[in-house]
């Protein structure tokens, strides 16, 4: 028995995954987009079907603006490197915020050492982003503000629609980092407007290894591509190369073939269990172990008091974080200690570390309880 509640982090599997993977390699498995015999057509079928079903999942214009990438890192990395460099110039405005997750810091700090572009903060007020200077840290310099939707530690959704309007008010792009989000929530990219959107497979019950990276067919036609190999040319001679079209021109090399049809059968998985019911269910269990976990002496929950997301950080008064993780998993329960790589959110609230619970769909209240118990008495076993 396994209490998981480091979903955040990654997502259990549903069996349906894993038999999707396996019907792959034992049954059809053959590169895409090249043979042109039955297997290989199999395989090219298969992944170009996941295309269709992402495009669906998220609402998006057409299948030319779905790239499949590694996940989220990659896919911020790729608009950094290929959007950043080409647009950005010397006292041009990054906007990010305080509350990224390192994936969504690095790239842009490296862009802008490259450029000469300023990377600016929303900072935190309090447990929220402080959105009370935003005309002013949103100006004619912004080219580029990348935010994200749902925080990996505290209980918040950003406001990213306002921020999306008011960035597009001034002619500059906006990426949502939709890692937490969409294993979640119903996304709409026509509704939201966003000009690039990111996530990872393995958060939302895929494999590791595959992600995406929206972003709208205008952009990307104009974008150059980070990498260079097969399956991103249209032609190639000895001096100079043109690239395939969207989305191919930013899949170089053999793509993950096998995650993408987990991927696949992931996004089937999680629209029969529903979206809604996931949300409720998910709020439910924040509710129940919010409740349950003020209970206990001397805890600091961070994040506002109305947690609208799916995950509780928190530490215990003197306890280590990590001790205390360590000791419930001698209960077989798995919770996350650690800077959850957002550091610039935990100087924020001048700590090095929390306890996170993230919770899915498959958890339930038995569960908390028996989290709860076992945390009183590991506090118990480490005042002895
Ligand atoms: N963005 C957010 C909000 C995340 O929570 C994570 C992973 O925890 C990432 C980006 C990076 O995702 P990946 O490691 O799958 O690339």
């Amino acid at each position: 028995p396994l209490v998981y509640f480091d979903n955040a982090s990654t997502s259990q599997k549903p069996k349906c995954v894993i038999e999707a993977l396996t019907q792959f390699y034992s049954e059809y498995n053959a590169n895409v987009h090249r043979g042109i015999y039955k297997i290989a057509d199999a395989a090219t079928e298969e992944y170009e079907k996941v295309r269709i079903k992402v495009n669906n999942l998220i609402n998006s214009y057409s299948e030319r603006s779905i790239i499949f990438t590694s996940g989220t890192t990659e896919s911020i990395n790729i608009v950094a490197h290929s959007w950043g460099v080409e647009n950005l110039r010397k006292g041009d405005e990054i906007l990010i915020t305080e509350m990224e997750h390192h994936s969504n810091i690095v790239p842009w700090q490296i862009i802008s050492k490259k450029t000469g572009a300023i990377l600016r903060y929303i900072p935190m007020r309090d447990d929220i982003l402080d959105l009370n200077n935003i005309d002013n840290l949103i100006n004619n310099r912004t080219k580029l503000v990348s935010i994200i939707h749902q925080s990996n530690v505290l209980g918040i959704i950003n406001p990213i629609r306002e921020v999306i309007e008011k960035a597009h008010k001034v002619g500059a792009k906006v990426l949502v980092d939709a890692a937490q989000s969409i294993p979640h929530m119903n996304l709409d990219v026509q509704n939201l407007e966003c000009d690039f959107l990111t996530f990872s497979g393995h958060k939302m019950c895929g494999p590791t290894g595959v992600g995406v990276l929206f972003g709208k067919e205008n952009i990307l036609e104009n974008m150059d591509p980070v990498f260079g190999g097969g399956q991103m040319i249209e032609k190639v001679s000895l001096d100079k190369s043109t690239w395939n079209e969207i989305p191919f021109k930013f899949e170089a090399g053999t793509p993950n073939i096998a995650q993408v049809i987990g991927l696949g059968a992931a996004i089937d998985y999680l629209m029969n269990v529903g979206f809604d019911f996931i949300r409720e269910h998910v709020s439910e269990l924040i509710q129940y172990a919010t409740s349950e976990l003020q209970k206990i002496e001397h805890i600091t929950i961070y994040g506002p008091n109305q947690n609208q997301g799916s995950v509780i950080s928190f530490n215990i008064d003197k306890y280590s974080a990590y001790d205390l993780v360590k000791l419930l998993d001698c209960y077989n329960i798995a919770v996350r200690a650690g800077h959850h790589c957002v550091q610039p959110l935990m100087n924020h609230y001048n700590i090095s570390s929390s306890i996170r619970k993230s919770f899915y769909f498959y958890n339930t209240k038995s569960e908390i309880n028996y989290f709860i118990e076992c945390l009183k008495k590991t506090i118990k076993i480490i005042d002895h």
